[in-house]
């Protein structure tokens, strides 16, 4: 079978047209949404993540503010940073860009925010609201692989709201950004949903679970760990992973995901590639939300 491989740059793009026209609708309706991110530290992956998000923002012509913060900033501090962003008529938005570092609790930082601007969900109020199945926000990387699914599900002629039912959607990785919120989503369209980490394969369980699999997410940030071998026939496997890795030949660095695209791409139905799959809807979806924030603070 010659896997579909499912284009997350035209998903992209497509999703991109609406998200101009709903900020269209917001700015004629008086109002500017704006984004803030907040990067602590010189992390790689988190300087690039910020500025593609800066580009997207001003393209569109939102309101942007990035408050770059030391690495060994004081958690008070960063925590009065927020304040000052939650107390911000022009930012409707906010992003808390991981890694932290350590004496910066994620799950202090989180509570600091104004939930209303809570655009990626992390905050207990937003977070649990979308566990009870009643989002405000969905979050940006598990609301891409729905989007993605659930375009390549429409597109391949069947019915987005009944094609999950009771099918096997597992999962590995179960963090609270992707993993976690990839779960309820599941649950939601009513899959039967299996959430597999670390302690899955250290227990040697993982081919147990990829076996069984209908539709398959794999965000581990592990280059290659679901191989072919270990992967139903006519599964749909998405991929989250991100991963830097060498080239042993040519010695230079390329960005790889978390399955072994090949061996996976020659038994699955559909596949979602890394780069060029979920990566650029994500950014999309962000944006989104934050002009979803300024529509909730004018009630419009
Ligand atoms: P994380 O480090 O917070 O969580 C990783 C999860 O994978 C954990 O739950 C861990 O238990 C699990 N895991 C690790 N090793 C495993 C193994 N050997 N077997 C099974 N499970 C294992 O990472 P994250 O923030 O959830 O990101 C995961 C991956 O997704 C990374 O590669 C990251 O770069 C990528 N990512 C991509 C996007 C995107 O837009 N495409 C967005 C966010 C994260």
């Amino acid at each position: 079978m010659a896997a579909h491989v499912i284009d997350g740059e035209a998903l992209a793009a497509e999703l991109r047209e609406n998200v101009e026209a709903s900020f269209g609708d917001v700015v004629e309706a008086g109002v500017r949404p704006g984004l803030a991110t907040v990067l602590v530290g010189d992390d790689y992956s988190a300087q690039a993540y910020e500025r593609r998000l800066r580009r997207l923002a001003e393209e569109l012509g939102c309101h942007y503010a990035s408050e770059v913060l030391a690495p060994d900033i004081e958690e008070a501090d960063a925590f009065a940073v927020i304040g000052k962003l939650n107390a911000d008529p022009r930012v409707s938005g906010i992003l808390i860009l991981r890694p932290l570092p350590k004496q910066v609790s994620e799950g202090h930082i989180y509570r600091t925010l104004d939930p209303l601007k809570d655009v990626e969900a992390v905050h207990p109020d937003n977070a649990g609201l979308l566990a009870l199945g009643q989002p405000r926000f969905v979050p940006s990387t598990p609301a891409s692989v729905f989007f993605m699914l659930d375009r390549y599900v429409e597109d391949s002629g069947r019915d987005p709201k009944t094609f999950y039912n009771g099918l096997d959607l597992v999962l590995v990785g179960r963090s609270n950004n992707v993993g976690k919120p990839a779960l309820w989503l599941g649950l939601a369209r009513n899959a039967t949903v299996v959430s597999c980490h670390a302690y899955t394969s250290q227990a040697g369980r993982l081919p147990d679970h990829m076996l069984r699999a209908d539709i398959l997410v794999v965000a581990a940030g592990v280059p290659g760990i679901v191989t072919g071998e270990i992967v139903k026939e006519g599964v749909i496997a998405i991929d989250v992973g991100i991963n830097a890795v060498k080239d042993e030949e040519t010695g230079k660095t390329r960005i790889v995901g978390d399955l072994d695209f090949e061996s996976v791409a020659a038994k699955a139905e559909a596949i979602s590639p890394v780069p060029g799959g979920v990566g650029p809807i994500t950014d999309v979806w962000l944006l989104r939300n934050t002009i979803e924030a300024a529509r909730y603070r004018a009630r419009l």
